[in-house]
């Protein structure tokens, strides 16, 4: 039984213009067979399924490369880490997984989460048990001493627990590539920053040029694509100069940087919704507040935003992503920002935006060369949306505008259910702000703050 969806408006996402009164058919597997205009479209045979969504603009479904399933929209590193037993994250990760996919994501990156978390979620939905989007799963951050994920004191270490997984030679580093890949990680991710910071305050990379070198030869040797967390520029060099799939943040990339990427062909995830949150949400009188963090992050944006359109105008592809499962960046919350973010301070036109959203970032995914662009032989994972996302990308981020998501032709449902943060997730002494659901921060008569767009020669 195929099914034809009659589109009022429809976005391929491999253009930057919609068509008009479009028809999809995709066969009884959910591939795609053909596209184009209704009235010369094949008529549908006994048995198949019309969906008449010509009042809505169908485009492909959305895809978030940076959504940690294990972290539980956790508000401290603890919470991450330590107090949750491992069972229990995963199925609240995969609670939290149907989230990402109401909100029209149907494929999801999780880069770094704790134990075999992200990929248990992700067989689970593969195996038909649970409807939820595809799910593109790393294990453990490699981690080293000094590395982002070695959060605690030495006589603590990183615990089992934890995101993070502690290697200190080459030898452990490619131990734990192979471990990772025989149970099944589609990517490897590498905490790539480190925490100490030269005189003048830039951030000295965790790991040296040669093991990232041998961490990326050995990942790539396996099969597996390497994704790094690099916010500082020798991290972000190193990752680029060893041929790093996608390297997460850059914002202190620089021109050598830049050439380095066009070599070897990295890309940026450039995860501007967490800072971009926190700055617009947490209030005076939260940890996230202490010490000038706000300042601090709030700087941080602005050079990212200037170093980030060099990169976009020299030509580096970027994806979008957005650091979801902290509760400054709630699951199915948020996700979408990223892409009005892109509009806003990265230079990029709506359709631009859009085409990272799912053409460009369905090329980091697993068989992302199936997703992403709604065209025969591609998988039909699509969205039905109340309103031109080309005239307002904001509305994406408004839940009541998803009409209908489909996976693979069939149209899934998440059922509505809320959850109390105190039981699922809250266990620290100490927390760093509160839980920013769009819920709370209207409550709370924040309004997002809605800048003007960057202007596009700079
Ligand atoms: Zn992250």
């Amino acid at each position: 039984m195929a099914i034809h969806v009659r589109c009022g408006t429809l976005f391929t996402g491999n253009e930057d213009i919609a068509h008009k009164s479009q028809t999809v058919i995709a066969d009884d597997a959910g591939r795609i067979t053909h596209v184009g205009p209704s009235a010369t479209a094949p008529k549908p045979e006994k048995g198949d399924k019309v969906l008449d969504y010509s009042d809505l603009f169908v485009m492909p479904g959305l895809h978030d490369v940076h959504t940690h399933l294990a972290y539980g929209n956790a508000k401290t590193e603890e919470d991450i880490d330590l107090y949750q037993p491992m069972e229990f994250r995963a199925i609240r990760g995969l609670f939290f997984a149907q989230k990402c996919l109401a909100a029209g994501y149907t494929s999801i990156c999780a880069p770094g989460d704790a134990g075999q978390i992200s990929l248990s979620v992700r067989n689970a939905i593969n195996f038909g048990l649970f409807d939820g989007p595809r799910v593109t799963a790393a294990g453990r951050y490699l981690t080293t001493r000094q590395g982002l994920t070695d959060w605690y004191p030495t006589w603590i270490g990183v615990p089992d627990t934890s995101i993070g997984r502690l290697v200190t030679s080459k030898d452990e580093a490619v131990e734990e590539i192979r471990v990772q890949a025989k149970n099944g990680v589609d990517c490897i991710k590498v905490a790539l920053d480190g925490f100490q910071r030269r005189p003048d305050g830039e951030y000295i990379a965790a790991f040296t040029q040669e093991e990232t070198d041998v961490i990326v030869t050995e990942a790539h040797r396996l099969g597996r694509k390497v994704v790094v967390h690099a916010r500082g520029r020798e991290a972000t060099l190193y990752a680029a100069r060893a041929g790093v799939d996608l390297i997460f943040h850059a914002y202190y990339l620089d021109d050598e940087c830049i050439e380095a990427m066009l070599r070897s062909g990295s890309v940026i995830g450039p995860t501007m919704t967490f800072p971009r949150n926190i700055v617009d949400f947490t209030r005076p009188t939260e940890p996230a507040h202490i010490k000038g963090r706000i300042g601090a992050v709030q700087r941080e944006y602005e050079d990212a935003c200037a170093n980030l359109r060099r990169a976009r105008e020299a030509g580096i592809p970027m994806m979008t992503g957005s650091d979801s499962g902290f509760a400054v960046t709630p699951y199915g919350e948020w996700h979408a920002r990223e892409i009005e973010i892109f509009v806003n301070d990265l230079g990029f036109t709506p359709a631009q935006a859009l085409r990272a959203a799912t053409s460009v970032t369905a090329g980091f995914m697993s068989n992302g060369e199936t997703l992403g662009v709604l065209e025969p032989g591609r998988i039909a994972d699509f969205i039905a949306v109340d309103g031109s996302p080309l005239e307002n990308v904001a509305l994406l981020q408004d839940k009541t505008r998803i009409r209908h998501v489909h996976l693979a032709g069939r149209r899934v449902e998440v059922p509505p259910r809320g959850y109390d943060p105190r039981q699922v997730t809250d266990q620290a002494w100490t927390n760093w702000n509160d839980l920013y659901t769009q819920e709370r921060v209207r409550e709370l008569g924040i309004r997002p703050e809605r800048r003007q767009a960057a202007t596009q020669a700079s």
